[in-house]
């Protein structure tokens, strides 16, 4: 990291102008942290040149990969270069159909009939595999999905091995899981995932419906598929039957495919609202099995007597993380009142820290944002903030040239009526609100159609059991946000959809008990 020669330090500088000549103090409340260059790092680029990405993938149907009947390909294109990756085969319906056709057979004849203990042998040494290629399978969700590598590396990857690791240890005790019950699997399990955590969305479909005897065919999103079919190689490496697991690429006609196929027990789908509005109809009458986890506006809620500093980094780590491309983003941030002003002012020094670029670095805070479509949507509702009257801060900043980029954002003046108050953003834009008593605050975090997460910061244990019994959130996070665990059930209420994944509660979607 370049150094310039010995100066004050850079934590706490007073506004130049009144500085300069007299090193006046300022109040307290004008304070704010100026790093100019002081902090400029060094660029520090993950090596991805041993990383071997095929100009072609597959599909992966019976342990195998297999050219896809509809002879189609389409790419996959790094978001922070624009540059292509690799070609990914789109699979058409009688792919899909292969695949529900292995996956029943391996169900049939292996699968369903091992024990527990060896079902939880092959999940060990899959979770094994990820660990040791976790920098690599990192390097890659980074390249294809656009998210900084300090996340893929850090978070992702070691949750995507703990989740295999969790379930492993269940398959071979569902009876103590539910006692008194008889737990049996469904049968095949169809699986269609997001591309805002690629690997991890994988993991947790995977994981719990294996554990529980089911066999998969799993459709990733369009624009992340690659870690997918890495992840199918593990699976070979893991001499995991041919079956178990079938990947079938391809957009959401593939999904709409594996959805209405008629020999497929369950759908779990994780994505928009609006897809998962339609896969409820399309279920409908049928004796498919169904859990959604699906969009959210969360309310991320800051009392006059929190740890303000932790509450600001709560707040970044809410809304930032992942772009926000993230389903239980703390996107609506309510303050009480009295600590309104030095929140926002420590908000606006904070967002000027953050290093926006090359998700590869290992510095970088906030990086590409997923599509160009993604990125239009974030323009869009960022617009339609601007038209109904709220007020935009963003630092000032230099995005790359080329790729898919937003810088942090926040918006004050906003009411409950905005868009974007209202509709998920799925980007690195926060809507700052406030409110008086708890109860405003209650009934301004639950006023949305969504129920997937809240946060709450408050020095006050019984404020927190308050608040908490309250919020109509699947999940609540107290003075922290979003901290997952494999231990942990995750799932929403309302729009937000039903079922819940992790944890013991996870298995229950992929089993069925007397
Ligand atoms: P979608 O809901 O469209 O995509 C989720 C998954 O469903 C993808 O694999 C997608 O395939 C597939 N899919 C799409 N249409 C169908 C269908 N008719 N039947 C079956 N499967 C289908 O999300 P988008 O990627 O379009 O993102 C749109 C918005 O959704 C975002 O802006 C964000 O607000 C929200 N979202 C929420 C997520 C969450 O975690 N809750 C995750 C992702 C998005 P394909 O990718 O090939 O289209």
């Amino acid at each position: 990291m370049p150094r310039k020669k010995s100066r004050p330090s850079a934590a706490l500088v007073v506004r130049e102008e009144r500085a300069v000549n007299h090193r006046i103090a300022l109040p307290r409340n004008q304070r704010h942290l100026n790093f100019r260059d002081k902090w400029a790092y060094a660029p520090a680029p993950e090596a991805h040149n041993y990383i071997k990405i095929q100009s072609r993938y597959k599909l992966f149907i019976n342990g195998k990969f297999v050219t896809p009947r509809s002879c189609k390909y389409f790419s996959s294109i790094n978001p922070a270069t624009e540059e292509k990756l690799a070609e990914i085969a789109e699979a058409n319906a009688r792919d899909v159909d292969s695949a529900v056709k292995a996956a029943r057979r391996a169900y049939n004849k292996s699968w369903s009939k091992m024990p527990g203990r060896e079902r939880g042998k092959y999940l060990y040494r899959i979770a094994r595999l990820i660990q040791e290629k976790s920098r690599e399978l990192a390097v890659l969700e980074s390249m294809d999905g656009g998210k900084t590598i300090k996340e893929s590396r850090d978070v992702d990857l070691p949750l995507v091995a703990a989740h295999f690791f969790y379930y492993a240890g269940w398959a071979d005790k569902l009876e103590y899981a539910f006692p008194g019950r008889t737990a049996r699997p469904l049968g095949v399990a169809g699986q269609i995932i997001p591309w805002n955590f690629p690997l991890l969305m994988a993991a947790w479909k995977l994981a719990p419906a294996l554990a529980a005897g089911n066999t998969c065919v799993l459709k990733p999103a369009e624009t992340t598929s690659i870690t997918a079919m890495h992840l199918a190689e593990i699976f070979q490496e893991a001499e995991l039957p041919d079956g178990v697991v079938n990947i079938v690429t391809g957009a959401g006609h593939t999904g709409q495919a594996l959805v209405d196929h008629h020999d497929v027990n369950k759908i779990a789908f994780t994505g928009s609202t609006a897809v998962g509005k339609l896969l409820t109809q399309a279920v409908a009458g049928t004796t498919k099995r169904l859990t959604l986890e699906l969009g959210g506006k969360a309310a991320n809620i800051i009392f006059e007597d929190a740890a303000i500093d932790q509450a600001v980094e709560g707040i970044i780590s809410g809304i930032y993380f992942n772009q926000g491309h993230v389903c239980c983003a703390g996107s609506r941030l309510f303050v009480q009142e009295g600590v309104f002003a030095t929140v926002i002012r420590k908000l606006k020094d904070r967002i000027s820290t953050l290093r926006v670029g090359n998700p590869l670095d290992k510095n970088t805070d906030i990086g590409a944002i997923n599509s160009r479509m993604q990125l239009n949507k974030i323009c869009e509702l960022v617009d339609s903030g601007l038209q109904q009257g709220a007020e935009l801060v963003q630092p000032r900043l230099r995005l790359p040239e080329k790729g898919y980029w937003y810088p942090p954002s926040f918006f004050t003046g906003v009411t409950a009526s905005h868009r974007i108050a209202q509709e998920e953003i799925f980007g690195p834009v926060l809507s700052v609100m406030t409110f008086r008593t708890p109860e405003e605050a209650i009934e301004r975090a639950n006023n949305t159609p969504y129920g997937l997460s809240a946060g709450v910061w408050t020095d006050k244990g019984s404020k927190i059991f308050k608040m908490v019994n309250k919020l109509r959130a699947g999940i609540v996070w107290a003075n922290t946000y979003n901290k997952f665990d494999p231990t942990s059930p995750f799932g929403g209420y309302k729009e937000s959809g039903f079922g819940r994944e992790g944890g013991r509660h996870g298995l229950l979607p992929y089993l069925t008990l007397n």
